[in-house]
């Protein structure tokens, strides 16, 4: 399916070996600028949302490419995780895993109930995951000991996948912006705007910007108000992703993780996680208008996120790049 391999591959050799990529979707993802009413046409878009070819994609696809060699590597048949009730690293984990088959366990909160939710719960019974209603976190962690004592052979990983391994999906993904930079695809992006629901896409894309010597920040729009997301939490994930890659070989000289690299903002997280805001709502609108599919829970608020800034003075004239992390796929 892929023939070249991975970015990080090419630009550290060394990692081939010791750093295993299972290819899961078509790259690199397209880049394209949005036809937005907005300041001097300078919103782009990464759409990650057409990544990964079985049945499921967006931005969880791209953590399993490296997380999922570790689980069969260490025998495991069965991964343990947890996520809200419309949970799409859930989904995506039951549907990958599967393919190797690799049984998925999920321990899922309540989230607010509306239609979304529902069809995504429906998916995730259908892909065959064992489903554990355990509602509150705090259950869910009084419930833990139980889960493991079931299938004591389990590979857990915590709420979207955002351990190193995960977050090395997103340091490749930032590599591979770099990559169409270079290629002329568009000038080097003053920002990267995402959403943040556990961290490893913002700190992947940090650490890779930084790896390929771009200038580009990273936006991160916290939509999730349950995990710890501040600046020094997503900075102290992309500082152990790079210990990952130098514990496994990589010769990646000094990496400099400046504060001023990572931009966190909670300004459009509204009541919580999986509520609905009034510009998220209006920001749907107008990426439908532009050809965009956005979802409630996180890519409605980061393209929210991105209009303002789009209005904004301090980036200048520079292009803004909007990731697409939402992936349905027909089937
Ligand atoms: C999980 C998710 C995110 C957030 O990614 P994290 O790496 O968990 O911060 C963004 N968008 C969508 C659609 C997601 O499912």
């Amino acid at each position: 399916m892929n023939p070249s391999p991975p970015e990080l591959h090419l630009r550290y050799p060394e990692l081939a070996a010791t750093l295993p990529h299972l290819p899961l979707g078509r790259r690199p993802t397209p880049l394209t600028r949005l036809a937005v009413p907005g300041r001097g046409n300078r919103l782009w878009c990464k759409d990650d949302s057409g990544f990964g070819d079985g049945g499921w994609g967006g931005n969880k696809v791209r953590k399993l490419e490296w997380i999922l060699p570790d689980v069969t590597a260490r025998g495991a048949r069965r991964i343990l995780t947890v996520g809200a009730l419309g949970t799409n690293w859930g989904l995506a984990t039951t549907r990958y895993a599967r393919t190797l088959g690799v049984d998925t366990e999920l321990a899922l909160v309540d989230q607010p109930m509306d239609e979304h939710v529902r069809a995504q719960l429906a998916r995730i019974h259908a892909a065959g995951a064992t489903v554990h209603r355990t509602r509150t976190k705090a259950r869910t962690i009084a419930a833990a000991p139980w889960l493991f004592a079931r299938h004591p052979m389990s590979y857990y990983l915590p709420a979207g996948g955002s351990t190193p391994l995960g977050t090395v999906g997103y340091v490749e993904a930032a590599l591979e912006l770099a990559a169409q930079v270079r290629r002329r695809e568009m000038p080097e992006p003053a920002a990267v705007v995402t959403a943040v629901g556990s961290g490893g896409t913002a700190a992947g894309l940090v650490l890779g910007m930084r790896l390929a010597g771009m200038r580009t920040r990273v936006v991160a729009v916290v939509v999730n108000d349950t995990l710890p997301l501040a600046a020094r939490n997503l900075l102290g994930l992309a500082r152990r992703t790079e210990r990952l890659l130098r514990d496994r070989g990589a010769r990646l000289g000094p990496v400099d993780l400046a504060p001023g690299s990572l931009l966190v903002t909670r300004r459009w997280l509204g009541p919580g996680y999986g509520h609905r805001t009034a510009e998220a709502d209006a920001a749907i609108g107008i990426a439908a208008a532009a050809g965009l599919t956005l979802d409630p829970v996180y890519t409605a608020k980061a393209f929210a996120a991105a209009l303002a800034l789009d209005r904004h003075p301090m980036f200048g004239d520079a292009p803004i790049v909007f990731v697409d992390t939402h992936g349905p796929r027909a089937g």
